[in-house]
């Protein structure tokens, strides 16, 4: 039996205090690891280290992925890179897309040739649901993409092609994890980029209205946090064995599926990382009312508002996550109903501020 939980290690979590990697970093610091982050606190925030930040296995590195120096520095040592620093946001992208490229791609292709030269055992890396984008296939599987909708959706789509490279080229083990809507503690409510689930909470318990963008049918793979945590452990430690022979069993059965490339000799694999459940913006924004109404019951009756689509945006998205459930053996299981309310509960009674 494989283990699940990464323990006893050493690790790099880049973009470390932003809300997913501060989220892997508070798991692998109480599983006995030793973490080291790397962030340049550019959408990150101290307070998301604040639980752990005087752990004595956590080590920060203030530093840029864009300066190959830092990425050095931070790697050094590291058995497992678990690469999380982007800047996220299609409409940040779609203003600032040049940015958006070095630290996307120019940071990406750094650590990644930072952490070959080490030698680590691999390299898990953030990739996103964007890299379907104008596919109108439901649910999404990993080898149907359609072109990308905006600059972020490409800098990911290339990160996915240099993992590939680097795995044939020189022999850095890969795994791309592409997220479909993550959620839960920490995540930032504030500014122009906020996700749409820590906004709403936020709206709401200032009693606000919510705006949704288009008529509030588009709908997301929302996954929570916990199931996260669960498969990048789960990419970082299966064996490269393991993983070959669980995923010739799923091509197989998959209709007799060819290999993407001509060398299975080389680890470079993608999976969907969601819940594999749709729930559309009307409906997301009703539970969290529901949620948050406990807390305040003035809350219920805010009213929602509605505005125009946004550029960039997909009406649906949804997961087929059986090849992370096959060759990983990924179980979603937290559920979204509970998700959010685990959520609500947090930005009422835990959330700390720098
Ligand atoms: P986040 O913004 O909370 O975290 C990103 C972290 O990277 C921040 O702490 C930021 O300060 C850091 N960072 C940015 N540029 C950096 C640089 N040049 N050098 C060093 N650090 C830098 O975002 P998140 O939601 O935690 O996302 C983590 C990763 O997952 C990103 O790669 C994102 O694209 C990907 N992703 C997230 C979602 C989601 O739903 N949250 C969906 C798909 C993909």
């Amino acid at each position: 039996m494989e283990s699940r939980l990464i323990q006893n290690s050493r690790v790099l979590v880049t973009g470390g205090a932003g809300f997913i990697g501060s989220n892997l970093c508070e798991t692998l610091l109480n599983q006995n690891n030793y973490v080291v982050c790397l962030d340049d606190f550019s959408t990150g925030h101290r307070h998301n280290l604040t639980e752990f930040s005087g752990h004595r296995n956590f080590q920060l590195i203030e530093g840029d992925i864009r300066n190959y120096k830092d990425c050095k520095k931070a790697v050094a040592g590291m058995e497992y890179v678990l690469h999380h620093a982007a800047l996220g946001s299609v409409p940040r992208s779609i203003k600032n897309p040049v940015l958006t490229n070095e630290v996307n791609v120019g940071g990406f292709v750094n650590m990644m040739f930072a952490a070959k030269e080490e030698s680590v055992k691999r390299f898990v890396y953030a990739s996103s649901s964007a890299v379907y984008g104008d596919s109108l296939e439901l649910p999404k599987v990993e080898h149907q993409i359609g072109k990308p909708l905006s600059p972020y959706a490409i800098t990911k789509l290339v990160n996915e092609v240099y993992a590939r490279n680097f795995s044939e080229l020189y022999g850095l083990e890969t795994i791309g994890l592409r997220y479909f809507n993550v959620f839960g503690r920490r995540q930032d409510p504030m500014g122009d980029y906020a996700a749409v689930i820590p906004k709403f909470i936020q709206k709401l318990n200032r009693r606000e209205s919510p705006q949704i963008n288009g008529d509030g049918c588009h709908s997301r793979d929302f996954t929570y946090i916990d199931n996260v945590i669960q498969v990048v452990q789960l990419a970082a430690l299966l064996s490269t064995e393991t993983i070959r022979k669980r995923r010739s069993l799923y091509m197989k059965r998959r209709n007799g599926l060819e290999s993407r490339t001509s060398d299975d000799s080389v680890l470079s694999e993608v999976f969907n990382v969601a819940h594999g459940e749709r729930t559309d913006l009307n409906k997301l924004v009703e539970i969290l009312n529901k949620n948050l109404s406990l807390w305040d019951d003035r809350i219920s009756e805010v009213p929602v508002l509605y505005g125009p689509n946004r550029l960039g945006d997909i009406a649906h998205s949804l997961a087929d996550i059986t090849k992370a459930k096959e060759v990983l053996g990924y179980e979603p299981e937290m559920k979204v109903q509970l998700g959010l309310e685990k959520t609500c509960h947090w930005y009422c009674y835990g959330a700390q501020k720098d």
